[in-house]
């Protein structure tokens, strides 16, 4: 079988814990390598060499920091099948959707190129007589990124390209479920100029989450995955003085109104419920619509759709819709969530609980499941299933539904459809979830923008990539100069208004 290794200094490093995980193919089942578990020392030695390569980068003119970002670029595009085949082999998502977990990866990485342009700092020509005073963004030094299974590609990247064009080395931390991409992302950078040691992938599970937590020489952390350990972390983290922000689960709303064009809201219901097996932090899980009527007509145009769903492995073709899940442990917590709301008297309009694949039995499948009448106080509203499973809850009135979203603990992501542009305008307003789509069900924003969850959902002060992003990974240094002409006045005491 195969064994994975960290890459550390510009390397492939064998791991030293003597601990591992299995790394599956979710399609067959089978455990197809393991991937080494670093224990506190190996990731403090990680940190350390980090350290050192970071003093040189960080003098690195951010023009030649965003030439390295620009290589790497080619490279991605280059490397794209590649990429995608050995994402797909460990998560199970389609090879088109695997494309666009690089892609969205590979689109903040040119965001980042721009870093000579976002690093500049402010000026004040003349803020007194004879003084100048200006602010620089300077690195932090050593970060790290500690990141889910459900993007390999895309969100090690959203981590490590603000970070390495501020300046930082870059610990990453990946998930142990599908480490291979990070990886691979590592090679290419090496191959588009990054020095040894800038970047370094330690692979792990709570040890070495905990000793990055630990570190005295990490200075801040970026983290995204399941809100428990979201909280964790930032708890943590922020407790051991280091620069935090972490992004949790979602449980994501999309509001049907009775004027919406339904063959559209159900498409995108489809599409965002069930692309990716579920397994999107901004898939929608629960579906909103407003009155009986405008229900009964969602549930309609639903079933078919849902019905057509073509679940294969990746190799199955571009028109596969969804693949499996990650693990077994993923099936049968998805399978479990279905049972308790089928107990607690959800209606399940479409039963996915006996779908088969031949010659793909021992694969983590799950067929779509749509319950329907379910309440919010049902397990399957309350918690974030990750899996093919859609919810109608049934409201009467625009004010029910959009109290329900903002009752939700979560807040990542929401959605209305609508023909109204007054209702569309009043929900993008007043709703307290972090990013919000008009007829639009998954409203990732781009790269240029940036992307963030409320309540649950996100910790710290700021969002992931586009201009936060920088702010996050740089600190600010603030000069205030005199030259000599103005140095004539002898020792001042007291803080001075500038004249
Ligand atoms: P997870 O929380 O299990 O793991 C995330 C990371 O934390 C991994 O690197 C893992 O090794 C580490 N980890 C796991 N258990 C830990 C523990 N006890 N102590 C310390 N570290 C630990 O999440 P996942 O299953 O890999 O990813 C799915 C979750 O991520 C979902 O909840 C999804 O909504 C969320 N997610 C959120 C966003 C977002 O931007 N808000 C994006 C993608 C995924």
């Amino acid at each position: 079988m195969q064994e994975l290794t960290h890459w550390i200094d510009g390397k492939h490093v064998k791991g030293a814990s003597g601990r591992f995980s299995d790394v599956y193919n979710p399609a067959t089942g089978e455990v197809q390598a393991r991937t080494p578990l670093a224990n506190k020392a190996e990731l403090d030695a990680a940190v350390e060499s980090a350290a050192q390569a970071q003093v040189k980068w960080g003098a690195t003119n951010p023009q030649r920091r965003a030439r390295v970002l620009m290589k790497f670029v080619t490279l991605l595009n280059r490397d794209m099948d590649k990429l995608a085949e050995a994402l797909s082999r460990e998560h199970g998502k389609t090879i088109p959707d695997a494309k666009g977990d690089v892609q969205r990866g590979l689109e903040v990485i040119e965001f980042c190129i721009g870093a000579p342009h976002l690093l500049k700092g402010e000026f004040t020509d003349g803020a007194g007589p004879g003084i100048d005073m200006y602010s620089m963004r300077q690195p932090l030094g050593v970060v790290a990124g500690i990141t889910p299974f459900n993007f390999p590609a895309m969100i090690p990247m959203w981590k490590m390209g603000p970070a390495l064009a501020c300046g930082n080395a870059f610990i990453l931390k990946p998930s142990e479920r599908d480490p291979s991409v990070p990886l691979m992302l590592a090679e290419l950078m090496q191959e588009a100029g990054l020095p040894d040691g800038v970047l370094q992938v330690v692979n792990g599970d709570k040890e070495s989450v905990d000793a990055i937590l630990d570190n005295e020489v990490i200075q801040a952390i970026g983290f995204v995955g399941s809100t428990p350990i979201a909280e964790y972390i930032y708890g943590r983290g922020c407790a051991n003085g280091k620069r935090v922000q972490c992004f949790g689960g979602a449980k994501n709303h999309m509001i049907v109104m009775p004027d919406a064009d339904m063959d559209q809201a159900a498409d995108a219901l489809v599409g965002a419920g069930y692309g990716a097996a579920g397994e999107r932090c901004m898939a929608i899980s629960v579906a909103v619509p407003v009155g009986e009527k405008t229900a009964d007509k969602l549930i309609e145009k639903l079933i078919p759709r849902i019905e057509k769903l073509k679940i294969a492995p990746y190799t199955g073709g571009d028109d596969v819709d969804y693949g499996p899940l990650v693990t077994p442990q993923a099936k049968e917590k998805v399978l479990g969530l279905v049972e308790s709301g089928i107990k607690q008297g959800a209606e399940l309009v479409v039963d996915g609980r006996d779908f088969q694949l031949q010659g793909y039995e021992d694969g983590f499948f799950v067929g779509p499941h749509l319950f329907d009448r379910v309440t919010p106080d049902m397990d399957i509203y309350k918690e974030e299933i990750f899996g093919p499973v859609l919810s109608q809850v049934r409201t009467d009135s625009y004010e029910e539904a959009l109290s329900l979203a903002m009752d939700n603990e979560y807040g990542n992501g929401t959605a209305i459809f609508t023909r109204d542009g007054d209702t569309a305008r009043d929900f993008a307003h007043r709703v307290n979830i972090g990013m919000v789509g008009v007829n639009v069900p998954i409203p990732v924003p781009l790269a240029y923008h940036s992307f963030g969850g409320w309540k649950k959902s996100g910790f710290g002060d700021l969002n992931q990539h586009g201009p936060d992003s920088f702010k996050f990974y740089t600190r600010t240094k603030t000069v205030t100069a005199r030259w000599p002409s103005g140095l004539k006045e002898g020792g001042e005491f007291h803080f001075k208004q500038m004249d």
